[in-house]
Order: structure tokens, then sequence, then C-alpha cells
């Protein structure tokens, strides 16, 4: 039987996870088997307990789970506990092992697929979620000039702020402060565009040259790639995040890390998704 991984997660139908590992696993040569598996929002542990009963041996976690999920980890990497969030389980003899790879497919995508210079840049960062707890301090590490958070409810940016704030310049603010601020990078972390919803953001708050980033993907122009657009910024989505966080998770259960770019453009062949878009 092969090895048997899974996306865990509700909603889960939209995740393009169980297409990224298999092409991993015929580009390195491992044999494993990726299923989707949607968990109950009151059910989480319990959906986790039973995948892994049936023998499974890790899994990564999507909305909205990823901080239910590093506390049911016993085990956690450096960047795990800096988030306070996981995305990857491996499961162990006695323990769950947690890491939480998406800063660091953020921070690879930014960098080196779209060319972006995190150094010294402006940062505006919508959402403080599980996926904005993961790329806080790998962002912070890029020595970024500011990162400001702003949230639908006020007191999770605060409460990230309290957490990250001696790791770097970090600041809340609200969508009304934003006016008359410009950012270089703004990301959405927000789950507002799974359902078509735009975001109260001042169209003056590209400035020259930003990139916007919509970390969720396959969903074509979201209205906060639109906004983006008609404000003449650069638009990308997550697609590439995807596949980078993918290949670190990759690492993490089969000690290889695979190439990339092939990956990335097959994906983006079949979603026919923007990157890099004005
Ligand atoms: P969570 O459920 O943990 O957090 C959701 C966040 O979105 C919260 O900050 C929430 O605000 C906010 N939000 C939800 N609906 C709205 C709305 N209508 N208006 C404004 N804010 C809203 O999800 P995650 O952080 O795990 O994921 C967020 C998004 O990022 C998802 O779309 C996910 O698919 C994507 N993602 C993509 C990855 C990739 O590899 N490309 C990796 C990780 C995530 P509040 O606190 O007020 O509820």
């Amino acid at each position: 039987m092969k090895d048997l991984y899974a996306i865990i997660g509700n909603p889960v139908a939209h995740s393009l996870s169980p297409r990224v590992h298999p092409l991993f696993a015929a580009a390195t040569g491992q044999e494993l088997s990726y299923e989707r598996v949607l968990a109950p929002l009151d059910g989480f542990v319990e959906t986790v307990r039973a995948f892994r009963a049936s023998g499974a041996r890790g899994c990564n976690i999507t909305v909205p789970f990823k901080v239910e999920a590093f506390q049911l980890a016993t085990t956690h990497s450096a960047r795990a506990l800096q988030a306070g969030a996981a995305n990857t389980l491996r499961f162990e003899n006695d323990s769950i092992y947690a890491d939480n790879t998406d800063g660091v497919g953020l921070v690879n995508d930014l960098e080196n697929n779209l060319d972006f210079n995190l150094v010294g840049s402006r940062i505006l960062l919508l959402g403080a979620g599980g996926a904005a707890r993961g790329v806080l301090g790998p962002l912070l590490a890029r020595s970024p000039k500011c990162i400001v958070i702003v949230n639908r409810t006020a007191a999770r940016a605060d409460e990230l702020v309290a957490g990250f704030g001696n790791a770097g310049p970090v600041s809340a603010s609200t969508f009304a402060g934003l006016t008359d601020k410009q950012f270089d990078l703004i990301i959405n972390s927000t789950s507002a565009s799974l359902s078509n919803k735009s975001l109260p953001l001042p169209a003056g708050v590209f400035a020259e040259n930003a990139l916007a980033y919509e970390m969720l993907y396959g969903k074509g122009t979201t209205p906060f790639m639109a906004l983006a657009q008609s404000a003449g910024a650069r638009s990308a989505d997550g697609l590439g995040m995807l596949v980078e966080q993918a290949a670190e998770a990759f690492l993490v259960w089969r000690g290889v890390r695979p190439t990339t770019a092939a990956v990335l453009a097959a994906l983006r062949a079949e979603t026919g998704a923007e990157t890099g878009t004005k």
C-alpha cells in the first residue's frame, strides 16, 4: 500500500494540493497517494485521528483549522511555534509533529517567482487568521520597512501584533486608518474572496509599482485583484505560494525537496489563474 497523505479543511473542494503532491512524487520517484478530506467544523480532531488510524503518514491543513492543528500536535518546528498555527502534520510513532510552511512558501513565491524585493518594502497584510500567523514571521525575517495588519475583527490583528511586536516593525490599523497610506506589497490573507466579497480598501493604498497578492488561487480575478488592477497595480494569485509551501511540506514528509517550476507551470496552464498581471 502506498503511503497516504491528505489535505484536511472545510471547505476543501477548492484545494489543488491533491494535484501538486502526486506531481512532486512522480518527479522525485516517491510512492504516495494524497486525498482530500472534509472535516466538520466541530470535528477536526476526530477527523485527524480517524485519518491517522487508517494508516496515514501525515496531512496538510487548510481553512479554518491551522490553529487547532497546532494545538493537536505534540512536537513543533520553530516556525510553527512562532506562528502558533500549523499547515503540515507528520504522524510519528507516538507523536504528531507540526510545521508551518506557508511563510517560506509565500516568501519563495514573492522573491523567486514574482521577483519582488521584500527588503525595505512597506507591506499591508489583510487578515489575521491562520495564514497570516504563518507568514508574518518569515516576512519580518526579510527586513521589510514595516508591516501593517488590518483585520475585520480588529482584536485579532492586535493579538498578532502583540505576539510578533518583538520580531520587527509590525503594527495594526483599521481599514479607515489606511486613508493616505501607501504600500509596496498588499497581501490579502482573508478568505473574503472565497465568497467573492470585496474589502473596504481605499484605492490609494497601492504605491507605484505595487504588487497585490491574493493568497487564494483558482478563482480567476477576485474583487481584491480587480481593485488592484483598476488602481494600476500588479496582481498575483496564491498558486505559486501553494506550490512552494507544498514543496516544503513534501520535504518534511519525504526528506527530499522537489523543484517547483515545472509543477507551477503545469497548474498555471490548467487553472488559467493569474500571476503578475496588471
Ligand atoms: P482563517 O479562517 O484562519 O482566517 C480567515 C481570515 O479571513 C480572518 O482574518 C477573517 O477575519 C477574514 N475574513 C473572512 N471572511 C471575511 C470577509 N468577508 N471580510 C473580511 N475578512 C474576512 O483562514 P486562513 O488564514 O487559513 O486562510 C485565509 C485565506 O488564505 C484562504 O482563502 C486560503 O485559501 C488562503 N491560503 C492560501 C494559501 C496558499 O498556499 N496559496 C495558504 C494558506 C491560505 P475575522 O478574524 O474577522 O473572522
